[in-house]
């Protein structure tokens, strides 16, 4: 099956005791027996319920996976990840990700006794450097949120394959559509479906997809176990988001290209972080591991104020002032005070997370309005005094 057909029919089969094309949101809690233990196959619903069993198949599909397991937010599949450790045991991540999640590493799960290590995942050397007998996982992100850095997947899969580490990548910012890190050899891929898979900003939802049946066994325990289990209304909303991922990806991707290029060429803007540009130091692997460079941009202005960055923040009309991404609708978003707070200021400004950092996540309208919108809100911002 082609890929925009996959988008369509995957986990879609008509429902069985209606024939309802679109599957039924099995809003039920639990299920009747025949006789104890006897029944078809539900039992409680944190356990089993038909409307997550069909987002789970379409999740592996669309993944290149064969097993899917939805969560009730992004960070609760993360957390579903590190919970597969115990204590003394060590993390590679990258010195570059989304706020939530080195919150969730540095400030829960370092006291249970994990070891994190953040560095720099695009200088493999250093990655073989950081290995020791306490390694069990390396947790790349890529592209990188906010700062649109790039890792080399395949590469990192077979520095995990020799010392026998699990590789987790969160494909968040490409979405299944752009990236397939599990072809690429990683062993499970994490998702914020709250962003992309859902696309369209009203729901919170995680999923991880993997292809060894061992690996899904034990993350589905942690998934039954720990309970955060997403309802089945939102099981549905990413389903249907999931119908329209592919064309959604197409648009993100062409108007993303646009505004990265109106960005570069105007004289007020200092630096555009957009993985499609020649000279973006991870071109090329982004060029090899990805069909396309997504929607997700991030600039500073030359007038490297607070002001000046607040001015444009607050003045754009069509790209709304909010954290999230991966909506239909454009966001602008600052990293420092909103989705990047939880790092420390020294760390956040060591990793190259500026204090005017804007970031953009450019839905699918006309791109000659989003840029409209952005050449306005700069040239207020340049009239604020320096
Ligand atoms: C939003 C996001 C998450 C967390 O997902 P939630 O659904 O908000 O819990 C993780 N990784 C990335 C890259 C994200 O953008």
């Amino acid at each position: 099956m082609k890929k925009h057909t996959k988008y369509i029919h995957a986990g879609a089969h008509p429902d069985p005791s209606t024939g309802a094309i679109m599957t039924p949101i099995y809003q039920t809690s639990t299920y009747v027996q025949e006789a104890p233990g006897v029944h078809k196959g539900f039992e409680y619903a944190r356990s089993q319920n038909p409307t997550r069993q069909a987002l789970e198949e379409a999740l592996a599909v669309i993944e290149e996976g064969k097993y899917g397991l939805a969560f009730s937010s992004g960070v609760a599949a993360t957390d579903a990840v590190i919970k597969l450790l115990k204590p003394g045991d060590e993390v590679i991540a990258g010195n570059d990700m989304y706020g939530g999640t080195y919150r969730l590493f540095s400030k829960v799960f370092a006291k249970f006794g994990i070891v994190f290590h953040y560095i720099d995942l695009s200088n493999l050397d250093q990655i073989e450097k950081y290995i020791n007998p306490n390694t069990k996982l390396i947790w790349v992100e890529t592209p990188t949120n906010p700062l649109m850095n790039i890792a080399d997947i395949s590469a990192i899969a077979s520095i995990t394959k020799k010392h026998q580490l699990i590789l987790c990548v969160d494909n968040t910012f490409a979405s299944p559509a752009l990236q397939n890190p599990l072809s690429l050899g990683a062993d499970i891929v994490m998702h914020s479906a709250t962003k992309y898979l859902s696309g369209h900003s009203d729901v919170i939802q995680g999923a991880l997809v993997m292809k060894d049946k061992a690996l899904r066994d034990e993350l589905y325990f942690i998934q039954k176990s720990c309970g955060a289990v997403p309802g089945p209304m939102d099981c549905f909303l990413v389903l249907r988001g999931i119908k329209t991922l592919g064309i959604r990806m197409e648009r993100h991707s062409q108007n993303g290209e646009k505004i990265a290029h109106f960005l570069k060429a105007h004289p007020a803007v200092k630096q555009v972080y957009w993985p499609g540009f020649v000279e973006h130091p991870g071109h090329a692997i982004a060029k090899k591991q990805m069909k396309d460079f997504g929607g997700m941009i991030s600039f500073e202005l030359k007038q490297d104020t607070i002001e000046a960055a607040r001015t444009l923040l607050s003045n754009t009309k069509l790209f709304s002032l909010a954290e999230s991404l991966g909506g239909v609708e454009s966001l602008i978003n600052h990293p420092a005070s909103m989705t990047h707070a939880s790092i420390p200021r020294d760390e956040r400004i060591k990793n190259g997370l500026s204090d005017t950092l804007i970031r953009l996540s450019v839905g699918i309208e006309d791109a000659d309005d989003l840029i409209e919108d952005l050449r306005h809100a700069i040239e207020l911002a340049e009239q604020v005094k320096k």
